[in-house]
């Protein structure tokens, strides 16, 4: 028989059922996504028991910048995977991979003039926030809050109205 809940050597207690506790995390709270999400000061997110990231990152020379980078990708040959890139926007350092040169290639897509870091905020400026907002059932007018917010076109149920449409 299995002890719920169990209590480990340091005499924290792990309910059988529930998330893991933030000790588990192996991410810096400035590294992990969970930043991008509930963004908090560095003193912030100590307080909360998270660990921080304060390493500079280590950035070598560029050999070329993001901005001379050939417009299409058949003026790029191999020699391209040696050279380190610097980001049009941030300045920081990147090198293109063997596969996602072949990629590149294969799809006829332009190298990129950004840095991974750069290319992954302006992804995550496109997505919704996640968020509830206070809307109104279409079908009988019910006070609802919902992920959908009010600018959005899909049509919007209550919980039973939904289910008495396709259940
Ligand atoms: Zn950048
Ligand atoms: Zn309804």
């Amino acid at each position: 028989m299995k002890k719920n809940p169990y209590i480990d050597k340091n005499g924290q207690a792990w309910p059988y059922g529930e998330f893991f506790g933030d000790g588990f995390c192996k991410f810096a709270y400035n590294n992990s996504n969970a930043n991008r999400f509930f963004p908090k000061a560095r003193q912030e997110a100590l307080d909360l028991g998270y660990t921080w990231n304060d390493e500079a990152e280590h950035q070598p020379d560029a050999t070329i910048s993001g901005s001379e980078l050939p417009e299409t990708i058949e003026e790029v040959d191999e020699s391209i995977l040696k050279e380190i890139i610097s980001c049009t926007t941030c300045e920081r350092k990147y090198k293109i991979a063997s596969l996602e040169f072949d990629l590149l290639r294969k799809m006829n897509i332009p190298l990129p003039a950004q840095c991974l870091k750069c290319r992954e905020n302006s992804r995550f400026n496109k997505i919704n926030m996640p968020g509830l907002y206070d809307r109104v059932c279409m079908k009988c007018g019910i006070n609802i809050r919902t992920p959908f917010s009010p600018d959005r076109t899909e049509t919007i149920y209550c919980e039973k109205c939904y289910q008495g449409k396709f259940l």
